[in-house]
């Protein structure tokens, strides 16, 4: 047993789990009146074991009314910043005890090993503590005028926030938008992914019994075509914070440009490179970062490097580096503390994984590890992670979001090479680059199309800034700041006040 297991163990308190399938609205359960359903299937199993309403614009409407309630009569955001600063934290604090039955939560809904959904718990505690902690810590500003006047530049909340987000990090994506719009005022609607509802309906009501005002942060279950597209259409919404595909994305800007021009912020899909530069001298700390990082959540982190972008001379030894540690994470049962991989999170992911190493196979790559081969004896949705080695750039495995272990090798001259390839795809959201000379490093990060890039010459040991680095997204991976005190006024609009003396 784990230090993280559950005394009765993880499998038994599964099977004793009786999730809250209803939704969260103006402090109070709300279950929607809608007949059409939809269910949430185990992907380690393919059974289904829960069913929720698919949603409706009644719904989305109701929601809404109560988070404009909530913001219109000042209830959250006109509290002292100490008090709004002490629910919050107490509301990680919540987090953190009910740990154990959120992470299950997600671990059912979408495959993630039970340890990595341990993980998430402690990730969206810290995300809700860090937006706390900028609670009385967001200045406005005094702007230098004559004598006769005084001007006023004030961050002020948006109003009502629609928060829609997706199923690989149900939990700790959900935390952190929903705490960054919180702690500057906001009242939110969040519409997690129907593939793994059941964390984020509990979000809210430990919010609430933090103390969050009622109507404040509501949450509604449903479908994308439902709830997702009622919401991003909604006159009374302000602002809708995405986190999603890059077509799911395009989708939203255009309902939103069709109905009025809300605030909009769009983190999408990528294909982020890891460019590493033949002076590198230690490849085990390079293999290690990229096995580890193509493997983690079986491959669904819309950040992780998925083009192994390597300069020749080391290639063929970094290769074989990699493939052996990847051909070591075995997918095995998502509730077992020890497995590093778990299944894909839905069928349709699994088809879609697998219809891309077909696809790469017939390209003619070479699977260094993996393969196409499903396993036919388990019924769940679980691949094994694979390393194309001769991808040629411009082909579908090194072009598209595949979103699951799969990695594409990809050899270059030099460094301007390395960077031609690594800008060479519509995405823009993340990059890791290995070198021992960080002037270089530093270079070349300057030149990636990215929102976020670490430069390493050897095994990370520091965490790095965590919440605090702020970061938008290039290309068609989105827009809008997410992180950071520069996350938390992306949630705010900026107005100026004069006053003539
Ligand atoms: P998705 O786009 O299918 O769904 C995301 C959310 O949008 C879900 O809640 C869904 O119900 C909702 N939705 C679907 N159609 C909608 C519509 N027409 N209007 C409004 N809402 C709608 O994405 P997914 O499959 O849940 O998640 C995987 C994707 O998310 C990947 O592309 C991944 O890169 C991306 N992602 C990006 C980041 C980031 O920080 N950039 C982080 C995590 C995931």
């Amino acid at each position: 047993m784990s230090s993280i297991d559950p005394p009765e163990g993880w499998p038994a308190r599964a099977a004793a789990l009786r999730p809250t399938l209803d939704g969260f609205v103006d402090g109070e359960s709300y279950a929607s009146g809608d007949r059409a359903r939809f269910a949430c299937i185990n992907p380690a199993t393919g059974a289904a074991f829960a069913e929720l309403a698919a949603g409706t614009e009644t719904d989305a409407d109701h929601a809404v009314a109560a988070a404009r309630r909530a913001f219109a009569d000042g209830r959250w955001r006109d509290l002292p910043p100490a008090a709004r600063r002490q629910i919050l934290l107490r509301w990680a604090d919540r987090i953190i005890v009910a740990g154990a039955e959120l992470a299950l939560l997600d671990t059912l809904c979408m495959g993630k090993p039970i340890a990595q959904a341990r993980f998430d718990v402690e990730l969206a505690a810290a995300a809700i503590r860090f937006a706390a902690e900028t609670i009385d810590k967001l200045n406005d500003d005094v702007l230098p005028t004559g004598a006769g006047s005084l001007a006023l530049n004030l961050r002020e909340p948006v109003g009502v926030v629609a928060a829609i987000t997706p199923w690989n990090f149900p939990l700790a994506i959900a935390a952190m938008k929903c705490a960054a719009a919180l702690a500057a005022g906001n009242s939110v609607v969040l519409k997690p992914s129907e593939i793994s509802p059941l964390s984020a309906l509990m979000l809210a009501r430990h919010a609430a019994e933090a103390g969050l005002p009622a109507g404040t942060f509501n949450v509604l279950p449903g479908l994308g075509s439902t709830i997702g597209a009622a919401l991003a259409r909604h006159r009374d919404v302000d602002m809708i914070s995405f986190t999603g595909s890059t077509e799911t994305g395009k989708a939203i800007l255009r309902s939103v440009g069709a109905t009025h021009m809300k605030k909009l912020s769009l983190e999408c899909g990528g294909k982020s490179p890891c460019i590493v530069l033949a002076d590198c001298t230690d490849l085990d700390a390079v293999a290690d970062d990229v096995a580890m990082q193509i493997c983690w959540n079986a491959g669904q982190v819309c950040s992780i490097s998925t083009r192994l972008i390597v300069e020749a001379p080391i290639a063929a030894a970094l290769a074989e580096r990699v493939a052996t540690r990847m051909a070591l994470a075995v997918p095995g049962d998502p509730l077992d503390p020890a497995s590093v991989m778990g299944p894909l999170a839905s069928r349709a992911q699994y088809e879609k994984v697998l219809r891309y190493l077909q696809q790469g196979i017939a390209s003619g790559a070479r699977a260094l590890c993996g393969g196409a081969e499903a396993d036919p004896s388990a019924a769940g949705f679980f691949v094994r992670p694979t390393l194309f080695d001769g991808v040629d750039p411009a082909s579908p495995i090194a072009q598209d979001e595949i979103f699951g272990p799969v990695l594409a090798l990809l050899t270059v001259a030099d460094a301007d090479e390395a960077c031609r390839v690594a800008n060479g795809t519509v995405y823009g959201l993340a990059g890791r680059i290995w070198t021992d000379d960080l002037r270089k490093g530093y270079g070349l990060a300057r030149q990636l199309a990215a929102g976020s890039v670490v430069v390493s010459a050897k095994r990370p040991t520091d965490p790095g800034p965590g919440f605090a680095a702020g970061m938008e997204a290039a290309k068609q991976s989105g827009f809008g700041i997410e992180g950071g005190m520069a996350g938390i006024r992306a949630f705010t609009h900026l107005k100026a006040i004069t006053i003539n003396l």
